[in-house]
């Protein structure tokens, strides 16, 4: 690579992460940690590093009132799990028993997700999970799109710590806001895509075999294409 293409990639790579964050912080730039771009007085306001851990992020946002439902619910939810792990879970946002303990899936669709981790030899201290809306929408109603816009920087500020090798997007909404595709699950589920550096599998949100008892054999499905993918996956690390 040549300097001035070496420059211009890491101009690009600057402005995406700008973007990125710009509505994250309003007035603070965050960027990471390389000193000489720490020196940097840019854009507008103070400059303070990118958050380096889960923990030093969640304790920066567990406030968060950015949208309307900061207001109503009980607790933000913010992920569990494993801050290590290989495999990031992502669903649509906490329910009621979530918004209750602040814990993401510990509901009777997270006692199902326990499950299918269990039939593939995995458990909750293998992955990390979270949502797309930290906040529980009112009565569970669907994710609105300013919402999950407004959102949309923390679930991939989480990311961009944590790194995995493996998304897992549990439902649609999960695969509009990673993959930007509005397909259906029906069409989605089952395939992988590649997403800065990761892949990602798209499977039913383990809410939809609640209602439909009978598709619990495509979460099957997927879920042992989840361990065949990290087994092959894991050999090249
Ligand atoms: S849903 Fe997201 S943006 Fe809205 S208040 Fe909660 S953490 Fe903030």
């Amino acid at each position: 690579m040549t300097k001035d293409s070496s420059s211009s990639e890491q101009a690009r790579e600057l402005a995406a992460l700008y973007f990125r964050q710009q509505s994250l912080f309003e007035d603070e730039i965050y960027l990471p940690a390389p000193p000489e771009v720490k020196r940097l007085r840019v854009l507008r306001g103070a400059l303070t590093p990118l958050p380096q851990t889960l923990a030093e992020f969640e304790e920066q946002i567990h406030d968060c009132t950015r949208c309307s439902l900061g207001k109503t619910r009980t607790k933000f939810v913010f992920g569990a799990g494993n801050p290590n792990a290989e495999i990031v879970f992502v669903g649509e946002a906490p329910g009621r028993d979530e918004d209750l303990q602040g814990i993401p899936f510990v509901g009777r669709a997270g006692k199902l997700l326990d499950q299918l981790l269990t039939e593939i030899g995995f458990s909750r201290d293998d992955i990390y999970i979270c949502n797309v809306l930290k906040c529980r929408p009112p009565k569970n109603r669907d994710p609105e799109a300013t919402e999950i816009e407004i959102c949309k920087p923390y679930l991939l500020t989480q990311l961009s710590i944590m790194r995995p090798k493996i998304i897992v997007c549990l439902g649609r909404f999960a695969v509009q806001v990673l993959l930007g595709v509005k397909d259906s699950m029906k069409s989605m589920r089952g395939r992988m895509f590649p997403w800065e550096g990761a892949q990602v599998l798209v499977t039913y949100h383990t809410a939809y075999y609640l209602r439909n008892p009978n598709g619990i054999s495509f979460g099957q499905e997927d879920f042992a294409m989840l361990r065949r993918l990290y087994d092959d996956m894991k050999q090249a690390w």
